[in-house]
């Protein structure tokens, strides 16, 4: 992003109260939305844009409560009234060729100077329409105004995000201020690169975000801003990756776990055969391995993690799992443990829970140097990260869903692994385009096959004509003993925003879309249950205090209630083998890979299971991406076609809590991102940039920049 240069003693680094009427108040009110300096203001971008540009006729203003853009000319002298309290209100005519409208201001009495007879004003808001005999009555209050020339205006004005103490009209003033004070900022971008991928200069970009000159210009200065940041982002994880690591080689061959595997009652998949070759091959190397196991749940990870366990204890040293939370890791050292003890070697479990005397001991044996007495194995929680624990041979870590785990226990966790093989394992199937951005060279093996015998979830997406079939279904499915999950996104009726904005997130190439109304959760549990009065319905959502929501959950596990309607709350850990019907309510809205989780709730039991997804949007959009989850049951292929369909913002929106948290991402444009391609672009560019000029000797300002990135992202 923009770099500091001078002008005039003010620069990019200037606090933000070298601009006019910022005093002292308004400093500490940008200070708290995280704005200090000019750099900082122009980074704020605005959350959406008026199309104050789409000027209607007063008869053809929007009737459904949005604001309209109008054209008119005043007709009568302002007049000022003052109402009860100390309200004043400032009111007069004003008429284009369709119609006229009374104009309301409050407590703005000076306004009776500005609109005078005869001026012309673009007037930006909700137009109120009353019918009268013979025509329409038309108000408006409180309307944005600009004094009206054709074709001086521009089309689209930045709404910006707001907090205590800021107004519009402040950001706008001040932005505009911080750019003519800044001049251009310095684009570090290489040049070839910007005119190979027709990418807009820097300073074409800032100015466009902030008052876009067109709809055209926008979508440019969007794209760059983007490409941008994915492009820094990538150097800055491929350079970071590309240190010098030096680790152990494990002297163990790969063969020398079939022991172990012979214990096994099952084949492996070819998926885990596939992974456990890759993961060897890393072993043997001197540069510790960095790979990411991914599969879905059931999929059968932990087998593999065993394998490269066993690998490093037959090598003569020894391994840890760690494991986000204390049933996990209970559960890994019970399965683990059995497993290794049938070939002889010793596991421990080190969580918060295990007693003090119990720990010294697991400590000494951790750090014993004598094969004998040391301990090959440790299965635990973020406890294996405290200061007492002391490896004298650890040369492999394996984390269970690394994401959850806590900043600083991540960061304690590079600590101690440094030097060490890592193994992390992942639920989450993450594309592989956004892995390369996420973490540079990490490597990835994906277990892309179940084990035999699991079901697979037939899916049906259908419309509100199949309402009918629908109840009966689950009559029908309720009355053989199973269970149904019906999933509505929201629990309010159409939160939407429909104010006449552009919302960022739709401007693309595609222009603007306009979904269909939302089910609600609330009203629909209602309905449902006078449908179904036989059938016992609960409701079930995030704003119910924890011990409500685990008492619905423990009935519907026990099976005294028949239907389920909730929110996406029960995306997370709930196993109920006896659920066999999922329904999914304006399926449109969900990401493909939260369509993907929210079917994995049923099928885990021996009924026959389904998973019906019901949307009303007709769009080929929304009925191509649903056709995906139709026809696809991996959770790649899923993952893949989302992350194409709907572009790394959308992606990285619905898949927030595994994706973003797991890659530090800390992206303030890409979140607008719709384009997948140019999150494959940037990254490709980053890579090959680097190829041929590994330290970037010829690009100082583009090092700068990424060594001021490289202070912010180095936490992970
Ligand atoms: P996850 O990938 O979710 O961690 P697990 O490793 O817990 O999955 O495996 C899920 C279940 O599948 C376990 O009970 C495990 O024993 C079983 N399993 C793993 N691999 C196979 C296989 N190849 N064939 C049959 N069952 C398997
Ligand atoms: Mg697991």
């Amino acid at each position: 992003m923009p770099k500091t240069t001078k002008s005039g003693g003010v620069n990019l680094t200037s606090p933000v109260t070298v601009l006019s009427g910022v005093g002292p108040a308004k400093a500490a009110a940008y200070a708290k939305a995280g704005i200090e300096t000019l750099e900082d203001l122009l980074l704020h971008i605005p959350r959406a844009y008026e199309n104050r540009g789409d000027i209607r006729l007063l008869s053809e203003s929007r009737a459904d409560g949005g604001k309209t853009a109008v054209v008119l000319t005043v007709a009568t002298t302002p007049q000022a009234a003052k109402l009860k309290g100390r309200l004043t209100i400032v009111k007069f005519r004003a008429f284009d060729e369709s119609g006229s409208a009374e104009i309301v201001f409050f407590n703005m009495p000076y306004l009776r100077q500005v609109f005078t007879v005869g001026s012309e004003w673009r007037f930006f808001g909700v137009v109120e329409r009353t019918p009268i005999r013979g025509g329409m009555k038309y108000k408006i209050s409180s309307p944005a105004y600009e004094p009206y020339t054709e074709g001086a205006l521009p089309d689209f004005t930045a709404v910006y995000p707001l907090s205590e103490g800021l107004t519009q009209k402040n950001l706008a003033a001040h932005v505009a201020e911080a750019l003519r004070l800044c001049g251009s900022p310095v684009d570090v971008l290489p040049d070839e690169i910007r005119r190979r991928r027709e990418l807009c200069t820097l300073p074409f970009a800032v100015r466009n975000i902030h008052n876009p000159e067109s709809y055209v210009a926008l979508a440019a200065a969007k794209k760059r801003l983007i490409y941008d940041e994915f492009f820094l982002f990538s150097l800055s994880m491929s350079m970071q990756g590309k240190k010098k690591r030096e680790g152990h080689a494990f002297s163990c061959k790969k063969q020398n776990i079939s022991p172990l595997l012979a214990e096994l009652p099952y084949e492996l998949t070819g998926a885990q055969k596939r992974a456990i070759t890759e993961i060897a091959a890393d072993m043997k190397s001197e540069t510790p391995m960095r790979r990411m196991l991914i599969g879905d749940v059931g999929c059968g990870k932990t087998v593999v993690a065993a394998a490269a366990m066993l690998i490093a204890v037959l090598s003569g040293r020894q391994a840890a799992l760690m494991a986000p939370t204390e049933i996990l890791a209970r559960q890994h050292y019970e399965d683990l443990s059995e497993l290794f003890g049938k070939i002889g070697i010793r596991c421990e479990l080190l969580i918060g829970a295990t007693t003090a005397k119990e720990k010294r001991r697991i400590y000494s044996t951790l750090s014993a140097e004598d094969p004998e007495i040391r301990t090959p194995i440790v299965i635990g929680t973020h406890a294996l990260l405290s200061e007492g624990v002391q490896f004298s041979a650890l040369s492999l870590v394996v984390t269970d869903e690394q994401h959850r785990f806590g900043v600083n226990q991540r960061a304690a966790l590079t600590e101690k692994s440094k030097g060490t093989h890592l193994l992390s394992m992942s639920a989450t199937p993450i594309p592989r385009s956004l892995a390369l951005v996420m973490y540079g060279d990490i490597d990835i093996s994906r277990i892309n096959e179940m084990p035999p015998g699991r079901q697979r979830v037939d899916t049906f997406v259908v419309d509100e004509n199949y309402r009918s079939r629908l109840i009966a279904f689950i009559k029908k499915t309720a009355s053989e003993g199973g269970q149904v999950y019906v999933v509505c996104p929201s629990i309010e009726e159409n939160p939407d925003r429909d104010s006449g904005e552009v919302d960022l997130y739709d401007i693309g190439d595609s222009g603007i879309y306009k979904r269909p109304p939302l089910k609600a959760a609330i009203k629909y549990a209602d309905e449902l249950s006078a449908a179904l009065p036989e059938l016992s319905v609960a409701f079930l959502h995030g704003k119910l205090k924890s011990e409500q929501k685990e008492a619905i959950m423990t009935s519907f596990e026990c099976g005294e209630i028949d239907v389920l309607v909730s929110t996406t709350v029960i995306e997370v850990g709930v196993n109920v083998p006896n659920a066999s019907l999922m329904i999914v309510e304006n399926a449109e809205r969900f990401g493909l890979s939260q369509l993907h989780q929210l079917r994995g709730r049923v099928g885990r039991g021996k009924r026959k299971s389904y998973c019906i997804l019901v949307s009303d949007d007709g769009s080929e959009t929304a009925r191509k991406r649903l056709t995906v989850m139709r026809d696809n049951y991996d959770g790649f292929s899923i993952a893949e076609a989302d992350l194409a369909a709907r572009g790394p913002g959308d992606f990285l929106a619905s898949n927030s809590n595994e994706i973003r948290q797991s890659g530090g991402l800390r992206f303030k444009f890409a979140d607008l991102c719709g384009d997948a391609s140019l999150l494959t672009s940037a990254t490709e560019d980053a890579h090959s940039l680097l190829a041929a000029s590994p330290t970037l000797e010829e690009y100082p300002a583009l090092r700068e920049s990424l060594s001021k990135l490289g202070a912010a992202t180095n936490t992970d």
